[in-house]
């Protein structure tokens, strides 16, 4: 099955396309009405409605819900979403007293293969387009507004590694600061560590944020963990992120899910500050307790051993926060996103 236009997938040419033969205020409006009004085809009243039909038929809607869960008294909402093509991804509208975030997904699945990941463990099936992205947003911008609340923040931190589809992704980041009117400043991307996409990313000229999932600071635990090391060991890792920080001078992050007896002791906290400072990265270390997930036995770590891993790096003077958890309770959280794809089980990890 080849790819399918979605409503939220042209760009403001493309879409004018689309109203060949109409006025040119048309072109306008119907943008107004997907990317301001966040309207659907049928809902953009000052469109004439045999127009609107015509739209909606050529520019379907790129998702279908399939479940919608709350949590953390509502302020916690994950999206399942079935695509055109029968696959299925997750976004997660997260609602804070001071911002409001969507973790958007850019791939149905991920080939990353991270053990401790639920959607690493049920492994890729095809890289999202950008209307895929795009929409998933504006749905929860929509969301956010029948709240009284104004979606703000996008970190793509849901299913899929953004870096290994960058193009549709920039794309997206392009139309969300473009059209919907986001803040590139509030724009994160997250990366397993793909030496090449990040390089890209600092030549890419909107300052969005960059968040790199590190878990461990010497090759042979991260090889382990985050398989691409193989590839993009941390020299080469660290080495992008710096070129990528002269480039930008955007915020770096570094995440860090603490696995008990893995990487949480006092030296995995002490390797990880040398190699800051061998770097000369000034990033801001983002500590989260790992979630459960079906694939992987170990757990993470105690309040009480994140308090201590968290103080030993400040004292060592990292700069470092305790991630507060969202949607553990509906598979909402970091690394639980498979969207009901089975996993395949991992051996066991000897603590040593
Ligand atoms: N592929 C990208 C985007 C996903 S972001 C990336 O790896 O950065 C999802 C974040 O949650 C990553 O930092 C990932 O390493 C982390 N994560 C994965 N599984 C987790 C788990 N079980 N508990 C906590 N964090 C997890």
């Amino acid at each position: 099955m080849g790819a399918v236009t979605t409503l939220y997938h042209p760009t403001r040419d493309e879409l004018a396309e689309h109203l060949t033969g109409e006025p040119r205020y048309r072109l306008d409006q119907v943008w107004d009405g997907l990317y301001t009004q966040l309207a659907a085809p049928a809902d953009i009243t000052n469109v004439p409605k045999a127009l609107r039909e015509r739209l909606a038929a050529e520019l379907p809607m790129a998702l279908t819900t399939v479940v919608r869960r709350v949590s953390d008294h509502g302020d916690t909402v994950k999206y399942l979403w079935q695509l055109h093509d029968g696959s299925r991804i997750e976004t997660v509208l997260m609602l804070y007293p001071d911002r409001v975030t969507v973790c958007v997904s850019s791939q149905a699945g991920c080939a990353m293969a991270c053990g401790f990941c639920a959607t690493g463990q049920a492994g890729f099936t095809r890289h999202l387009t950008t209307g895929e992205i795009v929409e998933q947003v504006v749905a929860a911008a929509r969301e956010a507004r029948t709240m009284g609340r104004r979606l703000g923040n996008v970190v793509y931190m849901g299913m899929g590694e953004p870096l290994a589809n960058e193009a549709a992704v920039w794309a997206s980041v392009e139309r969300l600061q473009g059209a919907v009117g986001m803040s590139a400043r509030h724009l994160t991307i997250s990366t397993v560590g793909i030496v090449p996409g990040i390089n890209r990313l600092a030549e890419r000229p909107l300052p969005v944020n960059l968040a790199v999932s590190l878990h461990a600071a010497n090759d042979e635990l991260r090889n382990e963990l985050v398989p691409i090391n193989r590839r993009y060991p941390i020299d080469q890792l660290m080495d992008a992120c710096a070129g990528w920080l002269a480039a930008k001078g955007r915020r770096l992050s570094f995440e860090w899910a603490l696995i008990a007896g893995v990487n949480d002791r006092t030296s995995d906290a002490a390797e990880l500050a040398k190699l800051t400072r061998r770097f000369r990265l000034p990033a801001h270390v983002n500590l989260i307790p790992l979630n459960p997930t079906p694939g992987y036995p170990t757990v993470g770590s105690t309040p009480q051993r994140v308090a201590e891993f968290h103080h030993k790096l400040v004292d060592l003077g990292v700069n470092a926060t305790v991630r507060r958890n969202r949607g553990t309770d509906i598979d909402a959280a970091c690394g639980q996103l498979a969207a009901g794809q089975p996993v395949t089980l991992t051996a066991p990890r000897r603590a040593d």
